[in-house]
This record gives C-alpha cells, sequence and structure tokens, in this order.
C-alpha cells in the first residue's frame, strides 16, 4: 500500500490549463451520507452565528463566542454518544469507550476557531464530520466492538488570529506547549493568560492537555480542500499525502523618517525599501516552488509628505519540503541584505512560527484511500497541503492523516467558501469508512 500510495500522491502543482467545470460526481452517495450531509451543512450554518463580527464570521481562541460555539457542538456531542469536556487548553474533546474501556484513541477532528471574515467550512466541516462518524458508530452498535476508542476534537486555536501564534490548541494536546506564549497579548491588549482567566481555565494548567504517546493511536482529519486542485480534476476527494514546512516572520525595516523634501541620495526610505523586498519575496517564491505571502504591512509614521522611517510586514513561506523552504528562505534573506545595502536601511526579522513538513501516515492513508475508494468508487490519489493544520503539531505525538473534501474554486479564508452537499457527503461516508478499515487493520494484525 505504501508505494501504490506513493504513486498515486502528486503535487499539488499539477493543475492543467484546461481544468473541467464543477461538475456533479458520477455516483451518489448512499442514503446515510446525504442525511448526514444535509445535518453538516446545517451546522455549519448555525455555528457560523457565532461570530465577534458584526457583518461576517471570526471566532478566535477562549473567546465569548467560542464558548457558545463549544456549548451548542456540545450537544451534539452528547447526541453522538461522546462524554464531553473542555481540556486545560480551551479545546472541546468528546469520547467514547470502545469494545473495552481504556482503549486507546483514535482521533478525529478539526479546529473550531477562524480568521477575521471566514468561511462557514474551514476547520468546522471537519469537526461535525467527526461528530457525524462518531454518531453513525455509536446507534449501529458498531462503537463497541472497535479495537480503539474515539475522540472527537474541536481545536480551540488553529489559525493564530487573535495571539499571532498558530496552532496552539493542537502544539498543547501533542505536548508542545510553551508557556511563553501565555505573555503573548491579542490586538486590545489581553494576555492570553487573563483570555484563559476570563474562558475559566487555569493558565498554569495547559501544559496537562497533553497526551502520553499511549493514550491514542492516531489521529485523522477531513478539511476543504482550500485550493483548486480536485476542482481541476473533477472529484470531490482526495487524501492529502504532506503537509507542506511553513515559517512565519515580522519583518521590520528602519530607516529615517524626513521631509518630502530630502533628495532621492539622502533619503533611508523603509517602505520603499520593503516594496523592494517584498517584490524580491514574490519573484523567489515562484522560482523556487515555494508558496509566499506578505498580507500585513504598516508603515510608521504614516504621513503623506514624511517618508516612512519604519516598516514592518509580515512573511508567511510554505513548502513541499524542508528543504525548499529553507533553501527559499535563504535566498530571500540574501535579496532583503542587497535592499538594506541599496537602501541604507537596516532589518530585523522575528521569526512567530516555524512547522517542519509533516508526511502522512502509510497506514493511516491507506485507510482513508480504502475510504475514498468505497466512497466515491473511484482510485484515490493525493495532494501536498500547502495551508496548514492541526495534523501538523498533532504529528509531534502521534501519526496523522488527512482527507480533503472539494471547495468551489479552491476559495478559503473567505466569506465566499463553499462546499457543495454532495461531496460532504462522499467526505463523510469516506470518513466513516476510513475509521472502519482501520478497525479491521487493527484486528488483521
Ligand atoms: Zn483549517
Amino acid at each position: 500500500m505504501n508505494t501504490s500510495l506513493k504513486d498515486k500522491a502528486m503535487d499539488s502543482t499539477d493543475i492543467t490549463d484546461t481544468a473541467p467545470a464543477f461538475s456533479h460526481p458520477s455516483g451518489r452517495p448512499n442514503e446515510w451520507a446525504c442525511s448526514e450531509a444535509s445535518i453538516m451543512m446545517d451546522r455549519c450554518d448555525q455555528l457560523a452565528e457565532f461570530s465577534q463580527m458584526e457583518h461576517g464570521i471570526e471566532r478566535t481562541y477562549l473567546s465569548p463566542e467560542m464558548s457558545q460555539a463549544y456549548q451548542l457542538t456540545s450537544s451534539w456531542m452528547e447526541e453522538a454518544g461522546l462524554k464531553v469536556h473542555i481540556d486545560p487548553a480551551g479545546n472541546l474533546v468528546g469520547k467514547v469507550e470502545g469494545r473495552e474501556d481504556g482503549l486507546p484513541s483514535l482521533i478525529l477532528g478539526s479546529h473550531l476557531d477562524s480568521v477575521p471574515d471566514a468561511g462557514k467550512y474551514d476547520g468546522i466541516l471537519g469537526v461535525v464530520s467527526a461528530i457525524a462518524v462518531a454518531k453513525r458508530l455509536t446507534t449501529s452498535g458498531l462503537m463497541g466492538k472497535l479495537p480503539f476508542s474515539l475522540e472527537v476534537v474541536g481545536f480551540g486555536d488553529e489559525e493564530g488570529a487573535r495571539f499571532g501564534a498558530t496552532l496552539l490548541g493542537s502544539y498543547a494536546l501533542a505536548g508542545s506547549w510553551n508557556p511563553a506564549w501565555l505573555n503573548l497579548k491579542d490586538s486590545n491588549g489581553i494576555s492570553m493568560r487573563q483570555a484563559f482567566l476570563d474562558f475559566g481555565l487555569d493558565p498554569d494548567r495547559v501544559g496537562t492537555a497533553a497526551l502520553n504517546s499511549t493514550d491514542a493511536l492516531g489521529y485523522m482529519e477531513l478539511h476543504i480542500e482550500q485550493g483548486p486542485i480536485l476542482e481541476s480534476r473533477d472529484r470531490s476527494l482526495s487524501f492529502v499525502s504532506s503537509i507542506a514546512a511553513a515559517s512565519r516572520y515580522v519583518i521590520t525595516v528602519t530607516g529615517e523618517s524626513r521631509h518630502i523634501a530630502t533628495p532621492y541620495n539622502l533619503r533611508r526610505d523603509a517602505l520603499t525599501a520593503a516594496a523592494e523586498m517584498i517584490e524580491a519575496i514574490d519573484r523567489i517564491s515562484r522560482e523556487a516552488g515555494a508558496r509566499s505571502n506578505v498580507g500585513e504591512i504598516s508603515a510608521f509614521p504614516g504621513g503623506v509628505n514624511v517618508i516612512a522611517g519604519t516598516t514592518t510586514f509580515s512573511l508567511d513561506v510554505r513548502a513541499g519540503t524542508d528543504d525548499i523552504r529553507d533553501s527559499t528562505l535563504a535566498a530571500i534573506w540574501h535579496a532583503i541584505d542587497v535592499v538594506c545595502a541599496s537602501r541604507k536601511v537596516s532589518v530585523e526579522r522575528k521569526l512567530i512560527h516555524t512547522a517542519s513538513a509533516v508526511t502522512c501516515d502509510a497506514q493511516l492513508l491507506s485507510c482513508i484511500a480504502e475510504g475514498i475508494e468505497k466512497a466515491e468508487g473511484k482510485d484515490a490519489f493525493g495532494l501536498v497541503s500547502f495551508p496548514g493544520h492541526d495534523g501538523m503539531a498533532v504529528s509531534d505525538l502521534l501519526p496523522i492523516a488527512m482527507l480533503y473534501v472539494r471547495c468551489k474554486g479552491g476559495i478559503s479564508h473567505s466569506p465566499d467558501e463553499s462546499v457543495r452537499e454532495i461531496d460532504v457527503a462522499f467526505g463523510v461516508d469516506a470518513f466513516e469508512q476510513a475509521v472502519e478499515a482501520l478497525a479491521a487493520r487493527i484486528d488483521e494484525a
């Protein structure tokens, strides 16, 4: 299965210009999956109501809106037969035992937080689908025969929208929590330590959310693709062969604030220097086959007739392997040094987040591939995921694997995020069959 999975894996740069239209898949999902998909779509709509934005969706770590989302999601978990608690890191966890009490868990999950002005499905679909799978297993009686317990986790922070650092919930679960994060502040100046207290949790106990490697046997996540490959191939589902390496920085360019009257040869303009750097980042990343983004920039003091003395911008670099990410970064730093010399500015770079590329586990992937093949009736194939996911953090502790569901136009982190019920139905069916396939493999071994 290992090599066949590898053969089926394709790089997500493999997009044809002549993409077929976003047509209906040829088969029909089964009746259970169709009715469950309808419930899941409705639940995504309901969770979208818990938002910090008046018009649009924003739900961040340890916020009152997250607490409301947890209450509703807890009720669905309980209805699915799960025992629910909020863990010390502020993740929502539901659990049901397998054929004996105390068996290690298979963890299914995703995140319940969002970026500002988000769509309804990023993360959310993974949580509601995991609940649907749990419900299917408990109501059919199959759960009581499984050689593992089942945990459904709704992570409290994946996006990092509130405190800058990402994957906080999943790092805590994996035992990679950094207590220094408690000193990070949100845009209102509220420290994470205070946010934990406000949420009713003890900030000094966050580390106890960590699992032991013997507590669980693996982690599987369903997620929308957030890219256009499935659509271009007219497929509902794929597995994720690996999650790309990622590094995030805040880069501060320091020059000198002066009057617009300053001749060019005397200027140390931090904003035009940043512009040159950003252009270089774009060019270098394209040539390297990496994906980069500079999405935030601010200039100080910000006067129309004042040359910027300081400019700060964000940098996020992703690549299919650590080597490509690292060589891309090395080329970017070199280009930035060249700009510094020519524009007489200096640069400080602060690493905010770094994660190695994660290869998904062969056995879990083979189960997901089997689920896809049974649900869709077509060969499964794999994609590299350029978006980061909770699985990256969970992989510090456990084998992980992911299942992608097509989203319209590959659009995500936007109110225009859209999935179709039929793809969701194939997805939840494949997810459930993947869990059954894993049980069968464990029992065969
Ligand atoms: Zn996500």
